[in-house]
Parts: C-alpha cells; sequence; structure tokens
C-alpha cells in the first residue's frame, strides 16, 4: 500500500481528498466520478499494450481488452445514437486534433467561436496547435445578447468557405441551435463538427440537444459533466469511420490507456441508467436556481442567465477581476475559476468574470436549497474580497455545509 510504502505521496493523496472534501467544488468542468470508475482506473488494464483496434491489434494477448474495448464502444453508441465511435483519444486536445488531421490539410479553414466568447483553446487560438497549423476564421457572440447571432455566422461561413465549421464551447451558457449549424455547413460545404466536452452528460441525461444525429463529426471529453474518467471519445458518420480512426491510431497516438477505456465503459453503464437523467436534470436546476440567487445579489450574468451547468459572472461592475475573486473564493474553499468574458478588456490570466458549474455539486447530492445558500455566499466573497474575517466565516459555512454532503465515505478506511 502507498501508505506504507511511500508516505510522501500518500500525503498529497490524502491531502487532495479532504480538500475535494472540505470545499465546493464549483469548476463545470470537474465532477465526482463513482468508485467503480475508480476502480477500473486501478485495474490491471493499466499493464497491457494493445495498438490498433479491437480483434485488429498488433499485439497479443488482447482479447479481454477486445471484449471491454467492444463494450465502451457499445455503450457510447447507445448514450448518444452514434453510427460509429473511437473510444481511444487521450482527452479532449488530442481528439480534437485527430479530427482535424483527419478532415483537414495544415493550411486549410477552420471556423470556430473565439476564446473570449467562450471557445476553447483548440478552436483556433494563436498559441495552440489548431492556430498554427490551420487558417483561422473566428466568430463571436453578439454584443448586445452575447448569445450565437446564426445569421453573422452563416455571412462569415458564406465568406470564407471553411472545410470544417466548428460548434460547441467551454464557456458559453446557452443552448446551441446544431440544426442551424447544420444548414449552414451545408450552405458552405463544410463540415460540421460539434465539441461537446462540457454537456456531453447533459445530452446523455436529455437535457440538452444531441447534436450527434446532426453533425458529421462530435468529440467529447468524458470526465466532465458526464461523470468518467479523464479521457475523450469521438463519434461520426459512418463513412468517415476509418478517416477517423486511422488519425486516431496510427496518426497521432500509439497504446491507447486501456484502464481509462475501461473506466470509459463504467461510466457510459452508468449514464444509461434512469438515475442519470435525474442527475442531469438537477445539473441544470441547480444551476439555474443558483442564477437567480447571484442575480438577485446584484450580479451581472453573462447573457442573463443560463440554461446548462454552467454561468459566467461579470464583475466588471464590481471593479474586481476574475482572478481576485478567483482568489478570495479560493481561501473560502469555493473553487472557481477566472475566465474571460465576451469583448473582455482583461488578458486571460487576469480576466472580468468568473465561470460557475453545478454539476461537481450536484454529484455529492445539493439542491436548489443550498444553491441558494452557496450564491449567498458567493455574493458575499466577491463584495468583500480583501476582508480576511468575512472569508473566514465564509469559510465556516462552507466546511459546515460540506459536512452535510460527505464525499467518498467509502474511502475513509484506506485514508
Ligand atoms: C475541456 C475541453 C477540451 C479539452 O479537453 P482536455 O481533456 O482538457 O484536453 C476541448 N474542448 C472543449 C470544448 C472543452 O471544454
Amino acid at each position: 500500500m502507498i501508505k506504507d510504502k511511500d508516505p510522501k505521496i500518500f500525503a498529497c493523496i490524502s491531502n487532495e481528498l479532504s480538500r475535494q472534501r472540505n470545499g465546493l467544488e464549483m469548476i463545470p468542468s470537474e465532477n465526482f466520478v463513482s468508485l467503480e470508475v475508480l476502480e477500473a482506473l486501478g485495474s490491471v488494464f493499466t499493464n497491457k499494450y494493445s495498438e490498433g483496434y479491437p480483434r485488429k491489434r498488433y499485439y497479443g494477448g488482447n482479447e479481454f481488452v477486445d471484449d471491454m474495448e467492444e463494450l465502451a464502444i457499445e455503450r457510447a453508441k447507445q448514450l448518444f445514437g452514434a453510427e460509429h465511435v473511437n473510444v481511444q483519444p487521450l482527452s479532449g486536445s488530442p481528439a480534437n486534433m485527430a479530427v482535424y488531421s483527419a478532415l483537414m490539410k495544415p493550411g486549410n479553414k477552420l471556423m470556430g467561436l473565439k476564446l473570449d466568447h467562450g471557445g476553447h483553446l483548440t478552436h483556433g487560438h494563436p498559441v495552440n496547435f489548431s492556430g498554427k497549423y490551420y487558417n483561422i476564421i473566428q466568430y463571436e457572440v453578439d454584443k448586445d445578447t452575447e448569445l450565437l447571432d446564426y445569421g453573422a455566422i452563416r455571412v462569415l461561413a458564406l465568406k470564407h468557405k471553411p472545410r470544417i465549421l466548428l460548434a460547441g464551447f467551454t464557456a458559453y451558457p446557452r443552448q446551441i441551435d446544431f440544426r442551424k449549424f447544420r444548414e449552414i455547413a451545408d450552405a458552405c460545404g463544410a463540415y460540421l463538427m460539434v465539441d461537446m466536452s462540457h454537456f456531453a452528460g447533459l445530452v446523455a441525461g436529455g437535457v440538452y440537444p444531441n447534436p450527434v444525429p446532426v453533425a458529421d463529426v462530435v468529440t467529447t471529453t468524458t470526465h466532465k459533466t458526464l461523470r468518467g474518467p479523464r479521457g475523450a471519445i469521438i463519434m461520426c458518420r459512418q463513412d468517415l469511420a476509418k478517416k477517423i480512426d486511422k488519425a486516431v491510431f496510427p496518426g497521432l497516438q500509439g497504446g491507447p490507456h486501456d484502464n481509462n477505456n475501461c473506466a470509459k465503459a463504467v461510466a457510459f453503464n452508468e449514464a444509461l441508467q434512469p438515475e442519470f437523467k435525474t442527475y442531469a436534470g438537477q445539473i441544470v436546476k441547480n444551476a439555474v436556481a443558483l442564477a437567480k440567487t447571484l442575480k438577485s445579489g446584484g450580479l451581472r450574468l453573462v447573457s442573463g442567465g443560463t440554461d446548462t451547468h454552467l454561468l459566467l459572472v461579470d464583475l466588471s461592475g464590481l471593479g474586481i477581476t476574475g482572478k481576485d475573486a478567483e482568489l478570495a473564493l479560493d481561501k473560502a474553499g469555493i473553487y472557481v475559476n477566472k475566465n474571460t468574458i465576451p469583448f473582455d478588456k482583461e488578458s486571460p490570466f487576469v480576466t472580468s468574470g468568473i465561470r460557475l458549474g453545478t454539476p461537481a455539486l450536484t454529484t455529492r447530492g445539493m439542491k436548489e436549497p443550498e444553491m441558494k445558500i452557496i450564491g449567498d455566499l458567493i455574493v458575499r466573497m466577491v463584495n468583500n474580497t480583501d476582508d480576511e474575517r468575512i472569508i473566514s466565516e465564509v469559510k465556516s459555512k462552507v466546511m459546515e455545509l460540506c459536512s452535510k454532503f460527505p464525499l467518498y465515505k467509502e474511502l475513509s478506511e484506506k485514508y
């Protein structure tokens, strides 16, 4: 056991467990996996090399890996209604890279949402491989509504004729009209790609539109709202399957991480259960309740609210930055991330906003009454970021709330 053989690392793990237990995890891309997902991650599949795909491997001894990977694929197909699934991408960024390299040549045009408007780094930011190897066209949200403007997206797409039109974001709190994106992609001859990393769990739970039947290719991480292990999958139409599979292996990756893929299979099975629908519905109800409390506390929300698991708070009216707020909330045990807002005047290291989400708190069992308490604590903190007395008062309220919603009780014997 690590406890006896490696006390220094044991301390790191047990400290992290108590941090997770005693704080409010509100980073919208994080969640708490089940004990079964943890068990699969720590399984002997970590020992195996299995380059290739089920029943077509470059190494021997893969019969049980094949059984496991086939189950992961079947479950993902069932969950999202996909024709073809590749479960091997190591994470969200490499999944996107695999799709780009399958469907484009360096220098081809990729059209995605700007980072400070809610897009992801891999959607064409200049510091990222996507912005370096491809010719990037970026669209924005509307300045007044802070919503996607499909008319403007259409004009831009027809002008530039991108090879891939990309939808799906990391900090956009609203639903997306995938049919409108489909029409635009068809009008300009582009592939429609959707990156549903953030909201895949909401799609699985039936509380967000499913892009899979509409798009040519869909990528998603498995560790956000979907509540699985760190990793990603790619889904596509059957006629693109060969290209996508080749781009993942041997194009970009070597051996798949079989223990992660095994944990993905476990998580997909959990997401197929009726309880997951209740979970996904509660995530959104909690986000809406939190939005209401923050608004009545005087905070401005980008786009006026949310219909997802996340919300963006514009702090510029309070005279503090996202960085200030993140730091103060961190001290009180409320974990959020600073985030740019549309047309932000601050840099991505400072920002004018914070991004909040409810997936992890909902996994702990918290509901609307807790969101009211937490919303009030957040309002109090952002109005008093320098007041140590208030920080410690909020921190003790946070600890009290956390003690009512125990996390990983079963691990108490081990840590
Ligand atoms: C999180 C995220 C990614 C990247 O996932 P990693 O696993 O961190 O590489 C890609 N796209 C979107 C939209 C995301 O939210």
